[in-house]
């Protein structure tokens, strides 16, 4: 099974190889890139932020319209929020096999840090793998340096490895036997 990756053209296209690449990496699966200039729904004015829930059902349109079985991962730019928490990195729906990250708050320039291109192209890559673990089964893990720990800040995410931890990598194992 192959994961599709798609692009909005908002994010920079140097990204797309470095982070396609290192999901590959670690989840030892086929990645096909696409770009596409997306229609980003859920915009909040008071938040300033996009509701990922509604990002969502737009990546399952896309889905549809593309033919695509396997998982769907959306990339965007857009500061995004779910549910209570006041922003997240990225958000799966396993059930339908769609997932998107942003990366707003993986870029050092958010943080009014120097910019730095592989910090960028390292926390997407563990993000998006984060989430396509989610849709193709994996849950959280409590080992901090696995891909599939839930990072709550940006120090978490970082300190995360671009792998997953041996029990994950067997649970994933599992999904294909
Ligand atoms: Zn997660
Ligand atoms: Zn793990």
């Amino acid at each position: 099974m192959g994961v599709t990756i798609i692009w909005d053209h908002q994010v920079p296209a140097g990204l797309r190889l470095p982070v396609g690449r290192r999901i590959e990496t670690v989840l030892r699966l086929p990645v096909t890139l696409v770009d596409a200039d997306v229609l980003i729904n859920g915009f909040h004015p008071e938040r300033n932020q996009y509701d990922a829930a509604a990002i969502l059902d737009r990546v399952l349109f896309m889905k549809g319209r593309m033919g695509c079985r396997g998982p769907v991962l959306l990339v965007v730019t857009h500061d995004l929020y779910a549910g209570g928490c006041d922003f997240v990195f990225g958000l799966a729906r396993p059930q339908t096999g769609c997932a998107v990250i942003s990366i707003a708050r993986l870029d050092n320039a958010f943080y009014r840090r120097e910019d730095d291109f592989d910090d960028l192209a390292d926390r997407a890559g563990k993000e998006g793998a984060h989430e396509i673990g989610h849709l193709l089964g994996l849950e959280h893990c409590t080992d901090p340096e696995c891909v599939m720990f839930k990072p709550a800040t940006l120090a978490e995410l970082d300190r995360k490895k671009t792998m997953l931890c041996p029990s994950c990598r067997a649970a994933l194992a599992a999904v294909f036997r």
